[in-house]
């Protein structure tokens, strides 16, 4: 009788453990889900790109295809962002919507533009998007980039490996990725890659290029 009455306590002992193990793991995903939601709400759908959980995968550089000046106007990330909502491409970042699909824009001039923030995934090349996404504006199946948007392009390029230990074979062309031109046959990609690679060796913890190299 005693052992009965042992085993049955046991019994209920259990049971009240199963029972805090569901209504503990209930309160779990409900306090996950509201997190999720709040980060969601301030952070914008891709939030756990902008935690640093997912890094981008690599660089992709194109080009606008255009000339330097459509519709009398110059093309730049704003304007770039204009044509992008037209296609749809925006993501809301839950401070402002981002509709450029590129992550820089490299001017003529040499300027280097923000587009939609790095951690977001970006809106340029199809299946590819874990990249960050770098325009060039002009059209180099036609003729070559300025010195200057080059250079820029390279210290741009050399940062970002600094930032995410890219590698060479990390750079792409548009074209590496899908049937396309982009971004010209005046870009050489891999040469951009390798003179960035040699660059991004000599910039410091602050971003700052260290100066030697030529003695
Ligand atoms: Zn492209």
């Amino acid at each position: 009788m005693a052992r009965y009455r042992q085993s049955r306590q046991h019994n209920a002992a259990a049971g009240g453990e199963t029972g805090v193990l569901a209504a503990t793991v209930l309160l779990l995903a409900a306090l996950g889900t509201i997190a999720v939601g709040g980060l969601q709400m301030r952070w914008g759908p891709a939030w756990y790109y902008r935690l640093g959980v997912v890094r981008p995968a690599g660089i992709v550089i194109h080009h606008s295809a255009t000339d330097e000046v459509v519709k009398g106007r110059h093309v730049n990330a704003q304007v770039i962002d204009r044509w992008h909502a037209d296609q749809g491409w925006g993501m809301s970042s839950g401070q402002r919507v981002y509709h450029i699909g590129y992550h820089y824009v490299v001017l003529p001039d040499g300027t280097i533009q923000q587009g939609r923030p790095e951690w977001m995934p970006g809106a340029h090349t199809a299946g590819h998007n874990n990249t960050i996404g770098i325009c060039l504006v002009g059209n180099f199946e036609r003729r070559r980039p300025s010195r200057a948007q080059l250079q820029a392009t390279i210290k741009l390029v050399a940062r970002l490996m600094k930032k995410y230990h890219f590698t060479v074979n990390e750079v792409y062309g548009h074209r590496d990725l899908a049937a396309t031109a982009c971004p010209g046959r005046y870009v050489d990609v891999k040469a951009i890659a390798r003179q960035a690679a040699k660059l991004a060796k000599r910039i410091d913890g602050n971003g700052a290029v260290r100066r030697g190299g030529r003695r």
